[in-house]
């Protein structure tokens, strides 16, 4: 019989529309002759939505229920997604999903789930946190400065002001697809992007701009066992790589490998795995990088659950290793029963 995968998408942060395209791709991807699929959309209120199954590959244009086609009556308790020996696929982002909530809700449910455990995912979620664990295994980061929502903000301005030059980029601690951020480039500016950014969070980033190449590592294993890819880069024809030009304006070009010297691929595909294992890494993770003139590296952010379609950066670098998006899938999938023999 066919194990069954069950998806869950959608979610409650501001990164749900890139959740329901992953899931979309995975949806259409799996391999159907060994497992069904189950959907649940998790409604931006938090409900969870019964929605479609799939025992075979689906048509082309099917789509994944969201907001506007969901059926409420088809709400369930959270814990009705319980299923013998099923595996869940968090394709969610951001909190709620990728901060390790998911993750530890799962537990107790006794499921098998693909992707970062809690510490895992509750440690890279949030920027902060994250930059003293890459610090303490001495993995290069560009200088920044932390920002409290209810701390004196004018002692942050004179502490910006010492450390840093301006452009600087303000980011909400918990967020991901650049929701919240902004390139401040003067100390005019600054309390704005504070402002934008403590809408999501009360914990904040403000980070030393830098002019470099975006090159970006694939991660994938369990604990000690972690392999990477070649790295990748993100080409941009825009300054920002905002939320606008990632998912709307589709202004990103992705060179795969990246066109950089074997040492610098090396370096960072050992700091990547190194990242990894530090933050306690299950299942995948994109370690992202910038990659200046003068030829540093920093580790700019380590992403548990990326994105995540087809044509997404992480699905896309294993293929250039050799490992189909399907395969990888079915690779996941493994990873998530093993981690689950380990727990129980
Ligand atoms: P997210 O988790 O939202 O992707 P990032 O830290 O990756 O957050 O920031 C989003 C984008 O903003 C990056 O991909 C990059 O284009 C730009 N950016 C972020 N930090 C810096 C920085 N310190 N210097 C230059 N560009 C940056
Ligand atoms: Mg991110
Ligand atoms: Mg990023």
């Amino acid at each position: 019989s066919k194990e069954t995968l069950i998806l869950l998408y959608g979610g409650r942060s501001a990164e749900r529309e890139v959740s329901v395209l992953s899931a979309e791709s995975v949806m259409r991807a799996v391999n159907y002759d060994k497992f069904k699929v189950k959907t649940y959309f998790i409604s931006q209120a938090g409900d969870f939505i019964k929605t479609q199954e799939f025992t075979e590959t689906p048509a082309e244009n099917e789509k994944l229920m969201t907001n506007e086609t969901v059926k409420t009556e088809q709400k369930v308790a959270p814990s009705d997604i319980y299923e013998k020996d099923a595996v869940v696929f968090p394709v969610l982002h951001g909190p709620m999903g990728e901060d390790g909530s998911i993750q530890g809700f799962l537990e107790i449910l006794r499921l098998a789930y693909v992707g970062p455990n809690i510490l895992s995912a509750s440690a890279t979620m949030d920027k902060l946190l994250a930059k003293h664990v890459f610090s303490a295994v001495d993995i290069p980061q560009v200088p920044y400065v932390a920002a409290y929502a209810d701390e004196n903000q004018a002692k942050i301005h004179a502490e910006v002001q010492e450390k840093l030059t301006f452009p600087v980029f303000v980011k909400p601690a918990n967020m991901g697809s650049s929701v919240g951020i902004s390139k401040v480039s003067s100390l005019e500016e600054l309390e704005a992007g504070l402002a934008e950014a403590y809408k999501y969070d009360n914990r904040v980033v403000v980070e030393q701009g830098v002019v470099a190449r975006e090159i970006e590592c694939a991660v994938l294993g369990n604990g000690g066992e972690v392999r990477s890819t070649l790295p990748g880069e993100v080409v941009k024809d825009v300054d920002f790589y905002d939320y606008r030009s990632k998912y709307i304006d589709n202004k990103i070009e992705m060179a795969i490998p990246a066109d950089i010297p074997n040492e610098i691929a090396e370096k960072i595909r050992d700091y990547a795995e190194k990242a990894y294992q530090a933050m306690n890494g299950a299942g995948l993770s994109r370690c992202d990088f910038f990659y200046d003139e003068k030829g540093n590296i920093y580790l700019n952010e380590v992403n548990a659950i990326p994105g995540f379609t087809q044509w997404s950066m992480y699905p896309l670098l294993w293929e250039n290793m050799g490992l189909s998006y399907s395969e990888l899938i079915e690779e996941l999938v493994s990873l998530a029963q093993e981690a689950f023999k380990n727990r129980e």
